[in-house]
C-alpha cells in the first residue's frame, strides 16, 4: 500500500519525533531550532515533534509557535502534580513550558533509573488526566530477542497501560515501539521485524476492547539511510529519532524523506 493510501485511510500525517535526550540546553536550543526553521516549511503530510531536556522546553516552544505542524514534549514527568519530589518535574510545569506531549517510559527511563511497567502506566494515565499526550515507549532487549521473548515482553509492558488507560483514552495516546537493541547502535530493526511488532500491538489493544487504529511510532537506529525504508511499511506511524535528529540540517534533510515515498 502507498502512504497515499494509508493516509487516506487513517486521515493521519505520518509524526516525526526527536528526542534529544540529554543535550542541547537552551542556547544551543534556541539556535537549532532557528537552523531548522529556516530550512523545513510546514508540510500536510507530516507532523514534527521535538523532545528538548526540560530546561529548553520553553524556548524551544517559544521559537517554534508560529508552527502548526509542530508539537514541543517533555522527556520525563512525575505523576503528581506537585510536591516533595526533589528533582522531578510536574505535567503542569510542563504544560505551562509549552509541551503538549510526553515521551513516557523511554527505555533509558526504564534501564537507566529503573522505571517499571507499572510506573510508566501510572504516568500515561496522569498525561492523559491533564490533556496532554503521552508517546509510551515499549521494546524489548537483546537477550529477550535472542530467547524469543519480544511477544511475552510487549504484553508485559502493555498490560498495566491496558489496565490504567480507559479503551476510550487510546485515542489521544501514541506508542513508540524501540527495541533497546536498536537504540543508539546503529542497527535498526528491519522493517518488517518492526510491522511485526507493530501488528501484535495493536492486535492486543484491539481485542481488549480499545477502538480505531492505535498510531505506533518505530524507534531505533533510525537515520536518512532507512527512514524510507522504515516507512514504507503501512504499520508505522512515524519514527522516534535521537542521534540523527541532534544536528538541524540533519534532521531537516531526514524529516524530508520518508513522507512521500
Ligand atoms: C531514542 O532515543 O529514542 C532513539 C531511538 O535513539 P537513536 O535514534 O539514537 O537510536
Amino acid at each position: 500500500m502507498t502512504h497515499e493510501a494509508r493516509r487516506g485511510l487513517t486521515m493521519r500525517p505520518l509524526i516525526y519525533a526527536a528526542n534529544w535526550k540529554m543535550n542541547h540546553g537552551p542556547a544551543a536550543a534556541a539556535s537549532f531550532a532557528k537552523r531548522f526553521l529556516d530550512l523545513t516549511a510546514p508540510a500536510p503530510e507530516r507532523s514534527l515533534w521535538f523532545f528538548p531536556p526540560a530546561v529548553s522546553l520553553a524556548v524551544v516552544s517559544q521559537a517554534m509557535r508560529s508552527r502548526p505542524d509542530v508539537l514541543v514534549g517533555a522527556q520525563n514527568v512525575h505523576w503528581e502534580a506537585k510536591g516533595a519530589f526533589t528533582g522531578e518535574v510536574s505535567i503542569p510545569m510542563v504544560h505551562e513550558a509549552g509541551a503538549g506531549v510526553v515521551l513516557v517510559g523511554h527505555s533509558e527511563r526504564r534501564h537507566l533509573f529503573g522505571e517499571t511497567d507499572e510506573q510508566v502506566a501510572r504516568k500515561a494515565a496522569a498525561v492523559l488526566r491533564a490533556g496532554l499526550k503521552p508517546l509510551v515507549c515499549l521494546g524489548e532487549t537483546l537477550a529477550e530477542r535472542e530467547s524469543g521473548r519480544t511477544e511475552h515482553v510487549i504484553l508485559r509492558q502493555l498490560e498495566p497501560l491496558l489496565e490504567k488507560v480507559p479503551a476510550e483514552e487510546w485515542a489521544r495516546l501514541v506508542i513508540a515501539y524501540e527495541p533497546v537493541w536498536a537504540i543508539g547502535t546503529g542497527k535498526n530493526a528491519t522493517p518488517d521485524d518492526a510491522a511485526q511488532v507493530h501488528e501484535l500491538i495493536r492486535f492486543t489493544v484491539g481485542r481488549r476492547g480499545v477502538p480505531g487504529r492505535v498510531s505506533i511510532l518505530y524507534g531505533g537506529s533510525v537515520n536518512a539511510g532507512n527512514v524510507i525504508a522504515l516507512l514504507a511499511r503501512p504499520e508505522l506511524d512515524g519514527v522516534l529519532v535521537g542521534g540523527a535528529s541532534l544536528d538541524p540540517d540533519g534532521w531537516a534533510e531526514l524529516v524530508g524523506l520518508g513522507a512521500g515515498s
